[in-house]
């Protein structure tokens, strides 16, 4: 019993901050959402008012001392599209990790829209934020089920998610439509057509964060034009932050943030960082001669 009473004074601890984003949790009514979104106002012409994410002195060890997080201390402000660019081991997937609360960090405190993650029920931070994997992961079921996992959406509402993300008319041509049954590995898709299930996937929760893993995986050439217009059109309106494996599709975010070895080395945009001359532009410099 006192577990349980901890968990309910956690969620009453979130109606005292009063965030309009958040469920808030009124004890005589149990959970009452209250999103403030004006549906008359197209989220594409206003400039967000959530989705900001604040890392606050952030350290974080996987085990005893050994930092792979060092004092990371930086803002995203709503709708903001910030890269995060560094070697291989710097730190960037753990950053994610962080964010999504599968771990704690040793020191600091990460906030989502003023609010400490800790303090924000699981289910609700899954719900604000959407993380697309390079490899849109799917499961045997059927395309329908593949797009809600199992949370209870219109058939209307998964079209829609579908058309906004250029896989409607693919989906439309399966046998049986949205209710085609997937292999688990997806075999009966290509690459492309996974990906632009992740993004439907993650459109159909509107979520106002979005974390992509970029793919790094070379797409069809058909197919590549569709995934960037499907992106682009996710990205409107949400806050994103892109792990970018290929510098050169990161040329058009707001911000990019470079690391090494956990530490936030520079931060700027494109340009920015070009005219600093450090690393940044160093493994750009390589980068361009490779291809
Ligand atoms: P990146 O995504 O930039 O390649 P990671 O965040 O995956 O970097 O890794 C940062 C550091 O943390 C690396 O030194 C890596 O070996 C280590 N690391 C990553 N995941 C784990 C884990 N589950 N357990 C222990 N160490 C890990």
């Amino acid at each position: 019993i006192e577990r349980v009473s901890e968990v309910l004074d956690e969620r009453i601890e979130i109606h005292d901050r009063g965030n309009p984003r958040f469920s808030i949790y009124d004890s005589r009514l149990g959970y009452i959402d209250e999103i403030t979104d004006n549906p008359e106002l197209p989220i594409e012409n206003s400039q967000p008012e959530f989705g900001e994410i604040r890392f606050e002195h952030v350290w974080f060890a996987y085990k005893d001392n050994d930092y792979v997080i060092k004092d990371l201390d930086f803002t995203i402000h709503p709708g903001e599209k910030v890269a995060l660019v560094g070697p291989t081991g710097a730190g960037k997937s753990s950053i994610i990790r962080l964010l999504c609360r599968l771990y704690e960090p040793n020191e600091g405190r990460i906030f989502v829209d003023g609010i400490d993650i800790r303090e924000i029920p699981q289910a609700e931070l899954r719900r604000y934020m959407a993380v697309i994997l390079q490899e849109g992961f799917l499961f045997a079921g059927d395309v329908k089920s593949n797009i809600t996992l199992g949370d209870s959406y219109s058939l209307e509402e998964i079209q829609q998610a579908a058309e906004k993300t250029n896989i409607a008319q693919f989906i439309e041509q399966l046998p049986q439509g949205y209710d085609t049954q997937l292999r688990e590995r997806g075999t009966n898709l290509s690459s492309g057509q996974k990906q632009l299930l992740a993004f439907a996937r993650a459109a159909i929760r509107d979520p106002q964060i979005l974390v992509l893993d970029e793919a790094t995986a070379s797409l069809d050439v058909g197919t590549e034009a569709l995934i960037q217009e499907a992106l682009d059109k996710l990205l409107l309106g949400r806050t994103a932050i892109i792990i970018a494996h290929r510098l050169s599709t990161i040329r058009n975010v707001d911000r990019i943030l470079v690391l090494k070895r956990g530490e936030l080395i520079e931060q700027g945009s494109h340009e920015e960082l070009l005219q600093q001359g450090g690393m940044y532009a160093t493994l750009h410099n390589l980068q361009m001669l490779a291809t």
